[in-house]
């Protein structure tokens, strides 16, 4: 028999809707802690802020005294603690549809009971939902904000970097150094011996860069063969140091390619910068020294003084 199809009447809509607001009245007035956990957990992205509201509503029915998060996320360790622990432990991994989301532990003075090991486990099958959308969002953006060649942050990172740099400069007056560098003749590699070993140089070129600079200055991949360096508390003549070990640590690059050994080199510009400036400003000051570096022979640092001290033109160094 030929069926005919239902097309819902005004009388059914306006019910279903009629329902769907006393539902929703009572699901955001609801006591049920698997409700408030799912309702809360899944208002935010913020791993962070995720794990504080699991240890809220998880203690709330078994009391802890110690819950650790960790996770390993694009390479980067997450880490949330919070209180103190005791020499009772429970630790769970958070697997979801086979991928892993972390290893959460509860620690506390007092034995866990089997009971509360069951409530436990009753929210962290609330939670791991939410828990993995904020895993993969901050592997998301981490991929945003990376070169795949290299794995160094790429441009985008670069620039929020600087306005946050430029931003905060002013109010603490500490001294910025931006260190920008291009390979020499890097078209001649790709010409001569192809793009894939010219990837592989780069690739080098931005470990030597990695090994050269400070645990608290970052190198970012700013364009094809070129890196920026930026470089916290330090001035012109500090970061000329830096700069110069970065030209040493890229010379010792060797490549070999059956009958030849390709070698690189690096020229490096320099801007400190000066107050008031802005982003673009400071970084077209190091691109300013960086094209001295090319037009004096390559191979070298050159010096954009600090607008104050000087003629605003770059300096032999
Ligand atoms: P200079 O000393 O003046 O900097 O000369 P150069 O040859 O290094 O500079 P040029 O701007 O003429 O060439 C840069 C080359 O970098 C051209 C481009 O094909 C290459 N390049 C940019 N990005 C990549 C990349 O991701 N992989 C490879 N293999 N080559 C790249
Ligand atoms: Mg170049
Ligand atoms: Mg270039």
């Amino acid at each position: 028999m030929k069926q005919i199809p239902t097309i819902p009447t005004p009388t059914t809509t306006s019910h279903k809707l009629a329902m769907l607001m006393q539902s929703h009245e009572a699901w955001k007035e609801s006591p049920d802690v698997l409700t408030l956990i799912t309702r809360r957990l899944s208002t935010t992205l913020s791993l962070e802020t995720q794990m504080g509201i699991l240890a809220e509503e998880l203690g709330s029915v078994v009391p802890i005294d110690c819950m650790t998060y960790r996770h390993k996320i694009a390479a980067r360790d997450f880490v949330y603690a919070t209180g103190m622990g005791g020499p009772h432990r429970c630790e769970y991994r958070l697997n979801l549809e086979g991928q892993f989301y972390g290893m959460l532990t509860f620690s506390r003075r007092k034995k866990f009971s089997e009971k509360e090991l069951e409530g436990i486990e009753l929210m962290l099958g609330a939670a791991i939902c939410p828990i993995r959308n904020a895993c993969r969002f901050i592997a998301v953006e981490q991929a945003a904000l990376t070169d795949p060649l290299t794995g160094i942050p790429n441009k985008r990172a670069m620039d929020d970097s600087m306005n946050r740099t430029t931003s905060l400069g002013d109010r603490h007056g500490q001294n910025h150094s931006l260190i920008l560098c291009d390979l020499d003749y890097f078209k001649t590699i790709n010409d001569q011996h192809g793009h894939v070993i010219g990837d592989h140089v780069l690739q080098l070129a931005a470990q030597e860069i990695q090994k050269a600079i400070r645990n608290s200055d970052e190198v970012y991949r700013f364009g094809g063969e070129e890196f920026a360096i930026l470089l916290p508390h330090t001035n012109e003549t500090e970061a000329r140091g830096v700069a110069d070990r970065i030209r040493d640590f890229v010379s010792t690059i060797q490549v070999n390619c059956g009958e030849t050994t390709i070698g690189v080199t690096i020229s490096c510009g320099i801007a400190m910068r000066a107050k008031d400036e802005s982003a673009d400003q400071w970084l077209t000051r190091a691109d300013d020294a960086l094209y001295q570096a090319k037009a004096e022979g390559r191979n070298c640092t050159r010096i954009f003084a600090t607008i104050s001290q000087s003629s605003q033109k770059p300096e032999n160094a």
